[in-house]
């Protein structure tokens, strides 16, 4: 079995930066992971990346969009306190297809925890290249 090789974060970013720079669009996390990836087995074959791990870390780039794909507003249970730790929980906004602010997850800023809404609904993704 080959062992498998998780991607720094920072190198996950400057790769979907640069395909969704080149693309304009990508119309799915498991597209945005799939392209990721590919590009990272030229370098090494060992490399696996979530389609979850790739839009977490999109979210964190500013010159990249994340739309949900839904026209609903979501419940998502309210979380107050980060489960692992205890401390404050923020949650993750994207805009959907209204332009209307949904949560979509949380992230504590203290231990890193991060859920998804992905845990509750299916949740489709569409990535897009902010102009500046
Ligand atoms: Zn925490």
């Amino acid at each position: 079995m080959p062992i498998r090789k998780i991607a720094e974060k920072s190198k996950v970013a400057e790769e979907i930066k640069e395909i969704v720079r080149r693309r304009i669009k990508v119309e799915s996390q498991e597209e945005l992971a799939r392209l990721v990836l590919k590009r990272l087995k030229k370098e090494d074959k060992r490399y696996v990346l979530s389609p979850i791990r790739a839009k977490r870390i999109a979210l964190t780039i500013p010159e990249i969009e994340v739309k949900a794909k839904t026209k609903k507003a979501l419940r998502l249970p309210k979380i107050e306190k980060c489960p692992v730790c205890e401390d404050q929980i923020k949650p993750v906004k994207v805009r959907n297809l209204l332009n209307r602010d949904i949560t979509v997850g949380y992230r504590c800023t203290s231990c890193g925890y991060e859920s998804d809404l992905e845990a509750f609904m299916p949740m489709r993704y569409i990535f897009i290249l902010k102009k500046t």
